[in-house]
C-alpha cells in the first residue's frame, strides 16, 4: 500500500495479519514503526528487518496513522496504552481494511469491491460470492475476516473484483469503508463483549453499507430493518432481501425458491432446492444476499444460477461429504455450541446425530424442538452424559465415548433402518477435550467416513 509513501505510521499488533500489514506499508515506502506486547513478536519482526520501536514512549507529532491489527482491542486495561495515546495527540487509528480502501481509490477506484458484514452466515456468503464470480471467469480476489488478510491480497486494478469480510472491529477502523456492494445479512445479540451494547454494535456494522453504492440488507430481524430504512432515507440504494417474507424490491426466500421483486411483481431466479451446499433457511438469506451483490456488480443471472448450482461449499459447515446409498454424511464440526447446530438440524431429517465433545454453558436444551428429526443419536466426549440427560425419553441415543465408534455405529443404524438418512456430526461442543481443533476434529470425522465399505467420497 502506497497510500502513506513517505511518511511515518506505527503498527500494534504482530500476529499473522499485522505482520502482512507491516510489510506491505513497508514495501509501500511508509517509514513503519511496529510493536506487540509479546516480545518474541517483537523479536521477529526485527529479525526480519521492521523497525521496531516501544509506541509508549513515541512522539507521536510526526505520525500519520497509527495502525492496528485485527483482533488487537481498542480499550486497554493498562494505562499508557498507544491507541489513547495516539487519539490524544490527534492521530487517527484505523485497521488494514481501511487501508485497503485507500489504496483502491487512489489507484482502481472503479474494480468492483463487495463488503460483507452481519452476524451468521458471512463466511459462507463470501465463499459463494467469490465461487460465483470464479467460475464466470472473472479476477477474484476474496479475503477480510475470512482467510487471506486484504493486504496480501493482489493489488486493485481495473477488472478484478474483491470480495471481503469484515468484522466489526474492521469496520471500525475504517471510517471511509466504501464497497460498490456492501451486505449486511443480519443482527443478533453477539460479540457484546467487546462492543458493550447491541445498539453500539448494529451502529459499527450499518457503517458498512451507509457507505455502500448499493446496500444489501437482510430484514428478518428488527435491528437490520431500521438499518435499511434508515440508509434508504440517507439516499443509498437499498436491496433488501429475506428468507422469510416477500419483499416489494429485493430478493426473498420461498422455501427453496429464490425469488427475485420489482416494485411489488416477483419472478422466479433460482431454486435451490438439490444443491446441497446451501440447504435450509439460512442458506436462502446467504443466496439472496449472494445473488443481488453479483447483479449489483454486473454478473448475469445465467452466471449466477450456474455458481450456485456448482458451489462446493464450505469445509466443517454443513459440508456434505461422503454418500452410501441413501446415507449422506455431513461434517458440521464448526457447530460449537447448541445455536450453531440448530441450522443443520433444521435442515435435515431422520438424522443419526453425532454430537458431545467439550460442553458449553447451557447444553442442548434449546435445541428441543428439533429433536423430532433425529432418528438417533451418539454422544461423545465429556459431554455425552449430559446430553443424554436432556435426550432423556425424547430421542433414543448411545454413549459412543468415540468419533471413530459413532461414525461406524450411526452409518450402520442408518442403512440398516432404509430409506434417506444423515448421518451427521454437528457437535453443539468445543473440541478440545478429544481433538486440538474443531477443524482436527472434522478431518477425522471425514477419514472415519471413508472407511466406510462402499461409501463414495464427495471431498479429497
Ligand atoms: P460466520 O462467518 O458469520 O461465522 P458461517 O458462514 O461460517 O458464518 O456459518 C457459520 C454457521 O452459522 C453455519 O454453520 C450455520 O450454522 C450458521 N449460519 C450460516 N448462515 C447463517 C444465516 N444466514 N443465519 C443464521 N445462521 C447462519
Amino acid at each position: 500500500v502506497s497510500v502513506f509513501k513517505g511518511r511515518k505510521v506505527a503498527l500494534f499488533g504482530l500476529g499473522g495479519s499485522g505482520l502482512a500489514t507491516a510489510r506491505a506499508l513497508v514495501a509501500g515506502g511508509a517509514d513503519t514503526l511496529v510493536h506487540d506486547d509479546n516480545p518474541e513478536s517483537v523479536a521477529k519482526a526485527a529479525a526480519e528487518g521492521l523497525k521496531t520501536a516501544d509506541l509508549r514512549g513515541l512522539d507521536w507529532s510526526g505520525i500519520a496513522a497509527l495502525v492496528l491489527s485485527p483482533g488487537v482491542p481498542l480499550t486497554h486495561p493498562k494505562p499508557h496504552w498507544s491507541v489513547d495515546l495516539a487519539r490524544a495527540a490527534g492521530v487517527e487509528v484505523i485497521g488494514d481494511v481501511e487501508l485497503f480502501v485507500r489504496e483502491r481509490r487512489a489507484h482502481a477506484p472503479d474494480c468492483p469491491f463487495i463488503a460483507i458484514t452481519g452476524t451468521n452466515g458471512k463466511s459462507t456468503t463470501t465463499a459463494l460470492i467469490a465461487h460465483i464470480l470464479q467460475s464466470s471467469g472473472r479476477d477474484t480476489q476474496l479475503g477480510g475476516n475470512i482467510g487471506t488478510a486484504v493486504l496480501t491480497l493482489d493489488p486493485p486494478k481495473d477488472g478484478r473484483f474483491y470480495v471481503v469480510e469484515c468484522s466489526s472491529y474492521q469496520i471500525d477502523l475504517a471510517p471511509t469503508l466504501d464497497p460498490s456492494a456492501g451486505i449486511l445479512l443480519n443482527l443478533t445479540p453477539d460479540h457484546l463483549d467487546r462492543h458493550g451494547t447491541m445498539q453500539h454494535y448494529a451502529d459499527i456494522k450499518e457503517r458498512l453499507v451507509a457507505g455502500a453504492d448499493t446496500a444489501i440488507v437482510g430484514v428478518d430481524d428488527s435491528f437490520c430493518t431500521l438499518i435499511a430504512d434508515r440508509v434508504e432515507r440517507a439516499g443509498t440504494k437499498v436491496v433488501r432481501i429475506s428468507r422469510r417474507q416477500p419483499v416489494a424490491d429485493g430478493f426473498y426466500a420461498e422455501g427453496s425458491r429464490i425469488m427475485e421483486a420489482h416494485q411489488g411483481a416477483s419472478a422466479l431466479l433460482a431454486d435451490l432446492d438439490g444443491i446441497a451446499t446451501l440447504r435450509g433457511g439460512h442458506n436462502a438469506q446467504n443466496a439472496c444476499a449472494a445473488i443481488a451483490a453479483c447483479l449489483a456488480v454486473g454478473v448475469s443471472r445465467d452466471e449466477i444460477r450456474a455458481g450456485l448450482s456448482s458451489f462446493p461449499g464450505l469445509k466443517h459447515r454443513m459440508q456434505p461429504v461422503g454418500r452410501k446409498g441413501a446415507v449422506l454424511f455431513v461434517n458440521d464440526s464448526k457447530a460449537t455450541n447448541a445455536d450453531a447446530a440448530a441450522p443443520a438440524l433444521s435442515s435435515y431429517e431422520n438424522i443419526h446425530w453425532i454430537a458431545g465433545g467439550l460442553p458449553k454453558a447451557g447444553g442442548i436444551a434449546s435445541l428441543s424442538p428439533l429433536f423430532p428429526r433425529i432418528a438417533r443419536a451418539y454422544l461423545i466426549g465429556e459431554a455425552a452424559p449430559a446430553f443424554a440427560a436432556t435426550l432423556g425419553e425424547a430421542v433414543p441415543f448411545e454413549i459412543s465415548d468415540t468419533l471413530d465408534r459413532a461414525v461406524a455405529h450411526a452409518a450402520a443404524d442408518a442403512e440398516r433402518n432404509g430409506g434417506e438418512a444423515v448421518v451427521m456430526l454437528s457437535p453443539a461442543c468445543a473440541s478440545f477435550d478429544q481433538y486440538k481443533n474443531f477443524e482436527v476434529r472434522g478431518e477425522a470425522f471425514v477419514s472415519h467416513v471413508a472407511e466406510i465399505e462402499g461409501v463414495t467420497m464427495l471431498v479429497e
